[in-house]
């Protein structure tokens, strides 16, 4: 099997716009997420959304078997006929992994068909992911929980359609409690929404969570299938 062609999307304006995001991911979070990915077996590039076409041509989406995707502050300025051309990628089998704020992301409000909405609280207390579906790929390899020291929380309700699987749930300082690795399907496409990520905390340097973005591109890879034929038949 070749290697999965990843793409890594990301917003990239907080990090050129704040101090103190600049400060934890000074070349991009697109780059520290691309890490994650070296000296393993993938193919990966970034894409940021000021290049044209947001860097999603019909070229690259059509060599891209996972879209990883960060966006915070600008989902508005995400062209529809992007959005468009995702959207067909997805159902046509193309991965899509959705990453924390990414919740509000255009493309996956409309996979979703719901308004994403959650609650959240900027207060850099800890998070403790437990695993509920151990035995899924996405938690390979993975302990029974992961621990994040400094995080935003995240709350439910999440309003989001019940998930295929639910991998994660996110226990918080503060009480609450998150769905925070929801898995589906549409279409051809597996699409899997993972919430640690926020902008100001080195969420993507810690190691688990580096492997489950790992995990979660083996998993959305797409499969070679059947033909998928419709219309009127002879
Ligand atoms: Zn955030």
């Amino acid at each position: 099997m070749s290697e999965p062609a990843v793409t890594i999307w990301n917003e990239f304006r907080h990090e050129r716009e704040d101090d103190d995001v600049a400060a934890v991911y000074p070349d991009g979070i697109q780059t520290t997420i691309a890490d994650a990915f070296d000296s393993h077996s993938y193919e990966v590039r970034t894409a940021t959304l000021d290049e044209p076409e947001h860097g999603l041509t019909a070229e690259v989406l059509e060599e891209t078997d996972v879209l990883l995707w960060w966006g915070h502050r600008a989902h508005d300025e995400v062209s529809d006929a992007v959005v468009d051309r995702v959207h067909e990628r997805v159902l046509e089998g193309m991965g899509l992994l959705v990453l924390h704020s990414g919740h509000y992301a255009k493309v996956f409000k409309r996979l979703m068909g719901t308004s994403c909405s959650l609650q959240y609280r900027e207060d850099g207390n800890t998070e403790r992911l437990w695993i509920v579906d151990p035995g899924h790929p996405i938690a390979d390899g993975l302990k029974e929980s992961i621990e994040l020291p400094e995080t935003e929380m995240y709350g439910e309700p999440f309003d989001v359609p019940e998930p295929d699987r639910l991998v994660f749930v996110s226990w918080f300082e503060g009480g609450e409690v998150f769905r925070s690795g929801c898995c589906y399907r549409r279409g051809n496409g597996r699409i899997f929404y993972f919430r640690p990520g926020h902008e100001t905390y080195p969420i993507y340097e810690d190691d688990a969570v580096r492997r489950v973005l790992r995990n979660a591109v083996d998993w959305a890879s797409p499969t070679e299938g059947a033909p998928r034929t419709f219309g009127e038949r002879e």
